[in-house]
């Protein structure tokens, strides 16, 4: 079974085709491979630690090798791993589904498993379609989204996450959404106040929904952080102002908290910060601690009910997949909710964001080639630019992100870039040494490379 690391790269070479990279330059990398965890770090084969600077693509929560979650697994393992719940309830899938509508906003109140986020959003945007199909409003087709939104990468989730750069290949296919301005206006928005892009934002928001509000079926939001595009912030006011338009409209609201759900903004979801009451909410990510796949969709009643039919009008959701609901991710999850509660997680992630704010605003923020700092709770983006005062990108054949990312792992810190964005989004569990660690060592890598 042991292998050489040598020889652990040479198949991975040769047999494994990677996400989101250009495989070109991968194959003339030496990766580093991932054999253990302990805590925050993660220990490659050679015996290299790094600090898990990115909560292994934004998931963990209470480090790795977590005991609590280790020993549910291995309880949950000695009954049983997976059981269908086509025509089959489980334990672990019914304790967490009452967890999680007693956790989340009133307004929903049924949960439907599925096994990623995107499907959890595919879940959602099928839901909608069937809902106002069943109620008679048949010209409710079409979806609202932010530009440069991010919500998974099947091709219902692409369609209301399009970016042409990434999706021009399934171009065809794809049914775009009606995009919204967000309210960034550090890049988008360039030359507004913070105040004025929330109000040219909203406007834009209130002609889109005049146009096509009629034929909306829902808008989908990624609330208080826009992810994957780079972390755009939503200032206050934002999220109320696109309930309010939801509402006017008589169209869904479905807010994607797979990034920003489980404590990571310093709420248990970006929704509490303003009250939101969503249709719909798509979970993932976070669910399970990180250790896991399975995410999970809530839908309101309202929704829900409308479904219920005599068998042969054949208006089920007609809607599955093999693991929904896989009692091993449930069990685990159902462990991570308790551990959210025990060590009282999301009041230890306000003391984090503050920590975090004075590190970067102390090391990161003099940086002459950093533009902007966006950062709500543990979810940092940091903008590098050639010109600060012009705020010029940096070409992307320069590789400046990456070429960071490569740096901080020369210093035992592993994070990941979105183009010239730097992201920090280290477990709940970080302690504050590790969090100056993280800092530091990015700064460091950010003054290097774009010296
Ligand atoms: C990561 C992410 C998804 C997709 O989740 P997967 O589990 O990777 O399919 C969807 N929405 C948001 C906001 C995300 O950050």
């Amino acid at each position: 079974m042991a292998a050489t690391t040598k020889q652990l790269i040479d198949w991975d070479h040769r047999y494994i085709w990677h996400p989101f990279t250009q495989m070109e330059d991968w194959l003339r990398s030496d990766p580093v491979i991932i054999e253990r965890g302990e805590a925050n770090y993660l220990i490659d084969t050679e015996g290299n630690r790094y600090l898990d600077g990115v909560s292994s693509l934004w998931c963990n929560v209470h480090g790795h090798r977590k005991p609590e979650l280790d020993q549910a697994l291995r309880e949950q393992s000695e009954k049983v791993a997976h059981s269908t719940m086509l025509g089959l309830g489980n334990v672990p899938a019914t304790h967490l589904a009452k967890r999680l509508i007693d956790l989340a906003p009133d307004s929903v109140n049924r949960v439907f498993y599925s096994d990623a986020g995107a499907t959890a959003v595919e879940i959602a945007l099928k839901v909608a379609l069937q809902y106002w199909s069943l109620r008679g409003e048949e010209q409710r087709t079409r979806f609202v989204s932010l530009t440069e939104a991010y919500h998974g990468d099947t091709l219902g989730a692409v369609g209301v996450g399009y970016s042409d750069a990434f999706h021009r290949f399934y171009r065809p296919v794809l049914r775009p959404s009606r995009q919204i301005r967000p309210p960034h206006y550090y890049r988008w928005l360039q030359g507004q106040s913070a105040e004025e892009a929330l109000q040219s934002s909203i406007a834009h928001a209130e002609d889109v929904l005049e146009a096509c509000g009629g034929v909306t079926a829902a808008i989908i939001v990624e609330p208080l952080m826009q992810g994957a595009a780079g972390m755009w912030a939503q200032p206050p006011g934002f999220l109320p102002a696109i309930q309010e338009l939801a509402r006017h409209h008589g169209t869904l609201l479905i807010c994607d908290e797979v990034a920003t759900g489980f404590g990571r903004t310093g709420e248990m979801f970006a929704v509490d910060h303003e009250g939101i009451r969503p249709d719909m909410m798509c979970l993932g990510k976070g669910i399970t601690g990180g250790y896991l796949p399975l995410a999970a969709t809530l839908i309101s009643e309202r929704i829900f009910e409308r479904f219920l039919a005599p068998y042969d009008k054949f208006q089920a959701f007609f809607h599955g997949h093999t693991y929904t609901g896989n009692q091993l991710a449930a069990a685990v999850a159902v462990a991570n909710l308790e551990l959210f509660e025990s060590e009282r997680i999301v009041s230890r992630v306000q003391s984090r964001t503050e920590r975090l704010r004075d590190l970067l605003a102390q090391h990161v923020e003099p940086l002459e080639h950093v533009g902007d700092i966006r950062q709500r709770g543990v979810m940092v983006g940091i903008e590098l630019v050639r010109d600060r005062e012009q705020r010029a990108p940096y070409d992307p054949a320069e590789r400046m992100g990456a070429r960071v990312i490569e740096e901080a792992r020369r210093h035992g810190v592993i994070i990941r870039p979105l183009g010239n964005v730097i992201i920090l989004m280290p477990p709940l569990s970080i302690s504050e040494s590790e969090l100056d660690q993280l800092v530091r060592v990015t700064a460091a890598a950010i003054d290097k490379e774009t010296f």
